[in-house]
């Protein structure tokens, strides 16, 4: 089969995938490290990873050998029957997460869905409802339950949207306090907030919540799917905050580009759920935990995680020194950034990306870099001189 050009590629997608997404023009052909390259050969950065998925880069040789040698041992099999990659991804995950045990998925908003019903479970049988508060501007994925936790604008058009899900502003105790009854189950939160804009989340306040929810008998769920596998410079963002939720949700990095999500569960959640409760065909097979188990044994590293962190302050400084008037703001946690702006970022993305950059705009007037942990500083350097070269083109434009 003769192979197709970008512009080849994009035009069987504009006319056969339902147009769910506002792509850019390019067919992504190959990848290697922080650099992917399309199907004409054009090379670009990648500071957005998949969008915190390549946290190892792309292709990483550990990860491309684990699905090698599984792939030849083989490659599904039914989760009425367990396989040693997932035993042993379930282990390693439960022993680096202070957690009690594992249930493996196939996406983010499905680790969520299925920590809802967790959590659920447990409350019930304390006798509390159903009900689960999320905060305003997260973002917990595009199934019906998880829009339900999302902004309204992602939930017009499918209604009925499902009830038992109420929304509270960001970091507001006293509001968070008031909206909680005997209905509470669970409260769900990003540890570092990433598509409302990357905020991470004050240290205090996630310690009173923590305590709260001890208190009040109510399940603690942290989204970690984004914001966890070793993103912000720690294994789990919980890591950076020295607080333990009672359930973690995974996906993203998880699988070094596989598609794999997890729910961690504490002893307490782990003693009610029964045979039955939950399910999946696809969830854990032995493919993608074998490229999970090895894409976790390089993540779980002290020192590719200082190096993480310290990136981190390098993209800070490097940013702060400028001074330039256009930031509104810059949030960094290890390698998940933020930059803020008065204006649209979709512009300024465009043209990092015609300058040979990836990255992301999010909440409008939000730059997001997610670039892999693995990143170069030199990597790290031509991505900054880019956002200021793309700003100033973008004014010379105008
Ligand atoms: N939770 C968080 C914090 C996310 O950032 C995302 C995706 O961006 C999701 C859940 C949903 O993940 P997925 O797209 O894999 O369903």
């Amino acid at each position: 089969m003769a192979e197709l050009t970008s512009a080849q590629i994009v035009e069987k997608d504009l006319q056969y995938y339902l147009p769910t997404f506002k792509r850019f023009p390019i067919a992504i052909a190959k990848g290697k490290g922080s650099k992917v390259w399309d199907a004409d050969g054009n090379e670009y950065l990648d500071a957005l990873s998949g969008i915190a998925v390549n946290n190892l880069g792309h292709s990483h040789p550990a990860v491309v050998e684990a699905i090698q040698k599984q792939a030849e041992k083989v490659l599904h099999v039914s989760n009425f029957y367990t396989t040693e990659p997932q035993a042993r991804l379930a282990e390693a995950l439960c022993t680096a997460s202070g957690m009690a045990s594992a249930f493996f998925t196939n996406s983010g908003a499905e680790s969520v869905e299925g920590a809802v019903k967790f959590a659920r479970k447990l409350a019930h049988s304390r006798g509390r409802g159903g009900t689960v508060i999320a905060f305003e501007k997260a973002f917990h994925g595009r199934t019906l339950a998880t829009i339900a936790m999302g902004k309204k604008k992602m939930q017009r058009g499918f209604e009925p949207i499902p009830a038992g899900f109420d929304i509270v502003p960001w970091q507001d105790m006293e509001a968070l306090q008031s909206a909680v009854s005997k209905d509470t189950a669970a409260i769900i939160i990003e540890p570092v907030q990433g598509e409302g804009g990357v905020f991470p989340v004050d240290a205090d306040f996630l310690k009173e919540l923590r305590q709260f929810c001890t208190d009040q008998d109510i399940v603690l769920i942290f989204d970690e799917v984004q914001c966890g596998m070793g993103r912000v410079g720690h294994l789990f963002a919980k890591d950076c905050y020295d607080v333990q939720p009672d359930i973690i949700t995974l996906a993203k990095g998880l699988g070094g580009g596989a598609p794999i999500g997890a729910i961690l569960a504490n002893q307490a959640v782990t003693d009610v759920i029964d045979f039955g409760d939950h399910g999946t065909t696809f969830g854990g097979n032995p493919l993608v935990c074998a490229a999970a188990l090895a894409t976790l044994n390089e993540l779980n590293n002290p020192d590719l995680l200082k190096r993480v962190r310290q990136k981190g302050e390098y993209l800070r400084k490097a940013f702060e020194n400028r001074q330039d008037p256009r930031i509104k703001e810059i949030r960094v946690m290890g390698l998940m950034v933020g930059i803020e702006f008065e204006f649209d970022t979709g512009p300024l993305v465009q043209k990092m990306m015609e300058l040979g950059v990836l990255a992301n705009s999010t909440a409008e007037s939000v730059l997001r870099l997610l670039p892999p942990l693995t990143i170069s500083e030199d990597e790290l350097q031509t991505v900054i001189n880019t956002v200021f070269q793309a700003l100033d083109q973008l004014e010379d434009d105008e």
